[in-house]
């Protein structure tokens, strides 16, 4: 399924729920985290529905690749020169609330709310 109605993420992608965008291209969204755990929380998601990266597969390793690379560029972009983290988090025990791939991509100056 490339596209699942009943996914929060998926309606993001058409539009359908409002999103503070940074970043969009034919295969790739980037948006402001709604709850940031520090002053720059982004998320960067495959427009496809995968539901997590447990569902990864071969023909998938493009689209995580240019995930990666894109959230350097967004981190530079919003400002952020003293690094960042990355997380995906992944099923139950992996801490994953919304089931539609996704990395966190967090950074600013510390104290930060949470990590
Ligand atoms: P995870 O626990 O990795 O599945 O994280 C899901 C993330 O999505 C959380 O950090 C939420 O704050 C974020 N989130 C949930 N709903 C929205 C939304 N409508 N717009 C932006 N971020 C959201
Ligand atoms: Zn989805």
């Amino acid at each position: 399924m490339s596209h699942d109605p009943n996914c929060l993420f998926c309606k993001i992608v058409a539009g359908q729920i409002p999103s503070r965008k940074v970043y969009e291209d034919d295969q790739l969204l980037a948006f402001h985290d709604i709850h940031p755990w520090a002053p720059v929380h982004v998320l960067i998601i495959p427009k496809l529905h995968i539901a997590s990266m447990a569902e990864l597969e071969d023909t998938h390793a493009g689209l995580m690749g240019q995930m990666a690379v894109l959230a350097p560029r967004l981190m530079r972009e919003l400002g952020v020169t003293n690094g960042f983290r990355t997380v995906i988090n992944t099923g139950q025990d992996g801490g994953q609330e919304v089931y539609h791939l996704h990395m966190h991509v967090m950074g600013g100056p510390r104290p930060w709310a949470k990590g």
